[in-house]
């Protein structure tokens, strides 16, 4: 594993769940057991119903693409990768996530591409949920 120098998530009490479920590269969500609903960003109350009864479940990792851009002049730190694709991506399970969308040429990604989540291993802590064209 090269030395990863950018910057990296920090979990906490709200977000551990799912940094620990990336690092065995597992996509997990919340899901409201009061109201139904999916819930990403992770957080401790249901954002549609009020509630604190959310537990995590396994997403499909498929979605598509809501919309994207593809970054030529990047930040400090990100200027090795330009150009790359920062996207939103809605899950099938029904909420919206920002990633990038990697291993293509980014002019091939377009709204309302399929794609499907691959895992950045960064540090032997950290694994960073990335997109890939699903073209099948
Ligand atoms: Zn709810």
């Amino acid at each position: 594993m090269i030395e990863y120098n950018r910057p990296l998530p920090v979990p906490d009490g709200d977000t551990k769940p799912y940094w620990d479920a990336a690092r065995e590269h597992r996509l997990v969500i919340q899901h409201c057991a009061d109201c139904g609903l999916a819930v990403f960003y992770p957080r401790a109350i249901c954002p549609h119903c009020g509630s604190d009864r959310l537990h995590w479940v396994d997403a499909s990792g498929r979605g598509t693409v809501y919309s994207y851009t593809i970054v030529h002049r990047a930040p400090v730190g990100f200027t090795d990768a330009v150009p790359y694709v920062v996207a939103l991506i809605d899950l099938e399970e029904g909420v919206r996530l920002m990633s990038n969308v990697v291993d293509c040429t980014p002019s091939d990604v377009q709204i309302g591409e399929r794609v499907e989540v691959v895992f950045e291993d960064v540090t032997p802590e950290i694994s960073l949920p990335k997109f890939r064209l699903r073209r099948v």
